[in-house]
């Protein structure tokens, strides 16, 4: 099925996702009709909370959470700045950070700031797979570590982290653990009940929701200050008032991503296999980036022997085809990505790296059309 309404092929699910329909409908009562303050005493106002808890119990349900540790924010940013705000808030003798040098700019930007104004962060690094080293983790960790902040899924080039073993290390050692999992959401199979993990950040647009809205768990054992002043809204964890059709829409998509994780494990590791598989058959000095086991059944990162991903994202953008490229453009000059770069890559190897990301909106039809405009723009290049 495609929901798309034209013609591109969209093969960028890092980067968001098309809006699934029934989310959509699920939210439009909230944003026509039912637009009364969950804050307020009628009944008016009462439907609508409860509108919040039956998708709060949803996302619980996705995460294997108690509707009590799940808390309603703007954005998986918001989470993970909230997290990291909040460890280092409770223990003024514990301000060390670990991390690694592979987050999304979420935590790296968050990261570089604290460590001007004093704390310390420890950046674990990756092996040539994007791998770390859980002993590089477990002498990372000192008596004065407040957190560690490790993501589940790496959105560039899909590796997974061993976070239920990252977070057993880091709780072991007294600290307290947080996952970004904003791209393994949805995608993989993820069970909080028993786990060590303390904070977890998710986000809806990578979920088939609309941007701006995400949510951060919080184990109801784990401590959390917020660092938002404000209204006593969500338990007092985030002040600010209810974003209630897309906190609604959100618990639609967890709901549907529960259902649909067998597809994205089957269906749409079979169409990321087929076409990544495909491209590496059609043309020489291609390269897969990253674990190719320990990955997101939905990404492919490839660099390309002698193609500037720039270049061949222009031909591709002409072909209707999204999909992106292993370099950020930022004040008019183009930086190779800081993932690909920590995975010890040649500046070159970072530059001619695509990354095509997958979801169930994706048909086999589609990537047929895609490979040979693709396989051609790449050697109209290299001509
Ligand atoms: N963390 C990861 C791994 C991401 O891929 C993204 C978005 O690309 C974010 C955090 C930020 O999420 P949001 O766009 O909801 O702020």
């Amino acid at each position: 099925m495609s929901i798309l309404p034209t013609d591109i092929i969209y093969l960028d699910n890092n980067g968001t996702t098309a809006v699934d329909p029934l989310v959509v409908e699920e939210m439009l009562p909230y944003l026509t009709d039912f637009y009364g303050n969950p804050s307020s005493a009628y009944s008016f106002g009462r439907q609508i909370k409860e509108a919040i808890e039956v998708a709060r119990e949803k996302i619980a349900d996705l995460l294997g959470a108690s509707p009590t540790e799940i808390i309603f924010t703007s954005c998986g940013t918001e989470s993970n700045n909230a997290a990291i705000a909040s460890a280092l808030a409770i223990d003024p003798d514990r301000q060390h950070i670990v991390t690694s040098a592979v987050e999304h700019s979420a935590i790296i930007k968050h990261g570089e700031a604290l460590a001007r104004r004093g704390v310390e962060i420890t950046w674990l690094p990756v092996d040539a797979q994007g791998q770390i080293d859980l002993a590089d983790l477990e002498n990372a960790v000192r008596e004065d570590t407040a957190l560690v902040s490790l993501m589940w899924a790496n959105n560039e080039t899909g590796v997974l982290f061993p976070i239920e073993k990252a977070a057993e290390i880091s709780r072991a050692k007294g600290a307290l653990f947080h996952s970004d999992a904003v791209q393994a959401i949805g995608k993989i199979p993820i069970d909080l009940a028993h786990s060590k993990i303390n904070f977890l950040s998710l986000s809806g647009h990578k979920l088939h929701c609309p941007k701006g809205i995400g949510v951060l768990y919080a184990n109801r054992k784990s401590r959390f200050n917020s660092y938002l002043y404000g209204g006593a809204q969500e338990n007092g964890k985030r002040a600010g008032t209810e974003n209630v059709p897309y906190i609604v829409g959100l618990g639609k998509a967890a709901e549907i991503a529960a259902k649909a994780i067998e597809e994205e494990t089957g269906n749409v590791k079979d169409l990321r296999d087929h076409f990544e598989n495909t491209l590496l058959a059609s043309l020489d000095g291609l390269e897969v980036n990253g674990d190719r086991i320990e990955r997101l059944p939905n990404t492919s990162n490839i660099s390309i022997s002698g193609v500037e991903s720039e270049a061949l994202l222009i031909m591709l953008d002409h072909e209707g085809i999204c999909c992106s490229g292993g370099s950020a453009c930022t004040t008019g000059s183009l930086h190779p990505s800081h993932v690909l770069m920590a995975m010890g890559y040649s500046t070159d190897r970072a530059r001619s790296s695509v990354r095509f990301s997958f979801s169930r909106y994706n048909t086999r039809a589609e990537v047929e059309r895609a490979l040979p405009k693709i396989v051609a723009a790449v050697k109209k290049l290299r001509a």
